[in-house]
């Protein structure tokens, strides 16, 4: 489509054109998993977000002039303590939950990135920038430590609008007696006795996080790219360090052109945490809904505003997709989507504007001819939603539901009790959780039955 793509830049905080520095070679770079547990609902919502994006991107500058990079952290305190906990070594965890990281993906039906690098795998080039950051001297060595020296970094907080005096009063830095100043932070540390380590001129150690994401950027894209993306928990410190780090070494103006983060995923508008009990796998939901549920409930909110997660947001997004596959039919060849169709994406990711434009086809094609069937089915497969056939659709959902039918049975057991008691307000409350996931309740003759909608 010639039409021009904005997006929110958070260094400006502003909609900005996107113009890239090569239309040949657009270069993407998106912080991935560090991967020590299964991933939840949270780490699910940037997997879809920027898979559109590389989408669009491929459909403004064509398919293969566009390069997205998602890292792959194997390497971290969290994986070795999640490892020890779990009686296990460091590579076989590693390997099974970058294995059950694969497959989420491809059930959220998320495409598989250019690149994929493993942040083991890029050690030596992160000793290479330590060292020169060292020499350049923006980074020095303490008790076999090495700190990068914030204050020598002049642009230090314009990404995260914060100053060195905040930084400092703030109880985010980790306080240490190896570091010159509390707002330095760590490049290299020596590594304990029974954990991973590498040689290196300042002793056997491994990397500080921040860096492995500027060494594996530099590789694959370059010292100046075009967009960098991640959650909006990533912007700072990581985001921070990894534009001070990656400035500093390569001598450039900039690092990313544009910055875009996504919002988190609330649970019912409380904050999902581990410490609230309240974290949602990726894995939990594959008996219960089709994968194109889970993604199109994750596309439903634009990627800046946070996104309240409920039964009720599945059930909606089960019924629309259900509705839309009455129209389904299989292509061969997509077809042609009309430029209005599409442009709420190129307006800064506009995922609820698109799916308001799928509303307005459905409705068309449901009435219309072959070639509207054609046009909707084509515009929902640009987002990854009805790419499978309805047989495929309708016999996964013959066999799964948002609840089991043990469930079912104690809700129902529970209500007409409610009922007994008189206390209705209880009794419509339960038969309202069914509805939200899915289950229809009927009372005939003394008795209750449910089927599924
Ligand atoms: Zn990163």
């Amino acid at each position: 489509m010639n039409k021009d793509i904005f997006l929110t830049n958070n260094l400006s905080n502003k909609k900005e054109k996107f113009v890239p520095i090569n239309e040949k070679e657009v270069g993407m770079y998106v912080c991935g998993p560090t991967v020590y547990d299964d991933p939840h609902i949270g780490n699910a919502r940037p997997l879809v977000i920027f898979d559109i994006l590389f989408k669009v991107l491929k459909c403004k500058y064509g398919k293969n002039s566009v390069k997205y990079v998602r890292n792959i952290t194997d390497i971290d305190d969290k994986i070795i303590i999640s490892a020890q906990e779990n009686n296990t070594s460091i590579s076989e965890l590693t390997k099974k939950i970058i294995k059950r990281f694969n497959e989420d993906c491809k059930f959220l039906n998320c495409e598989t990135p250019s690149e994929q690098p493993k942040a083991t795998e890029h050690i030596d080039l992160m000793i290479k920038m330590i060292s020169k950051l060292i020499s350049k001297n923006f980074a020095y060595e303490n008790n076999k430590h090495v700190y990068f020296q914030v204050n020598k970094f002049n642009d230090y907080g314009k990404l995260s609008n914060k100053n060195l005096e905040d930084l400092i009063a703030g109880s985010r830095v980790e306080v240490s007696k190896n570091k010159k100043n509390p707002e330095d932070f760590v490049l290299w540390k020596p590594s304990h006795d029974g954990e991973p380590f590498w040689d290196s001129p300042w002793g056997k150690g491994r990397p500080g996080w921040h860096l492995e994401c500027s060494a594996m950027s530099k590789k694959f894209l370059g010292d100046e790219f075009d967009i960098h993306g991640g959650g909006i928990d990533l912007l700072f410190p990581h985001h921070e360090n990894e534009i001070a780090q990656s400035r500093c070494a390569n001598d450039t103006k900039i690092f990313a052109n544009f910055w875009i983060h996504n919002a988190f995923i609330t649970m019912s508008n409380e904050k999902m945490a581990k410490s609230q009990g309240n974290i949602l796998k990726i894995k939990d939901f594959k008996d219960k809904i089709n994968g194109q549920v889970l993604r199109f409930s994750l596309m439903s909110a634009h990627y800046k505003q946070p996104l309240d997660w409920n039964d009720k947001l599945l059930s909606d997004s089960k019924n629309t997709i259900k509705k839309w596959y009455t129209v389904y039919l299989s292509l061969k060849t997509p077809s042609k989507i009309p430029d209005e169709i599409l442009l709420p994406l190129y307006d800064d990711l506009n995922t609820p504007g698109y799916i308001a434009n799928l509303h307005k086809l459905f409705e068309k094609a449901k009435n219309g001819n072959e070639n509207d069937k054609k046009i909707f089915v084509s515009a929902c497969n640009f987002v990854g939603i009805l790419n499978e056939s309805k047989n495929d659709w309708l016999d996964f959902n013959k066999r799964k539901s948002l609840i089991s039918e043990k469930e079912i049975t104690k809700k129902i057991e529970l209500r007409n009790k409610a009922r007994k008691n008189k206390d209705y307000r209880e009794a419509d409350k339960i038969r309202d959780e069914l509805l939200d996931k899915g289950v229809l309740i009927e009372d005939k003759d003394g008795k209750t039955s449910w089927t599924i909608k």
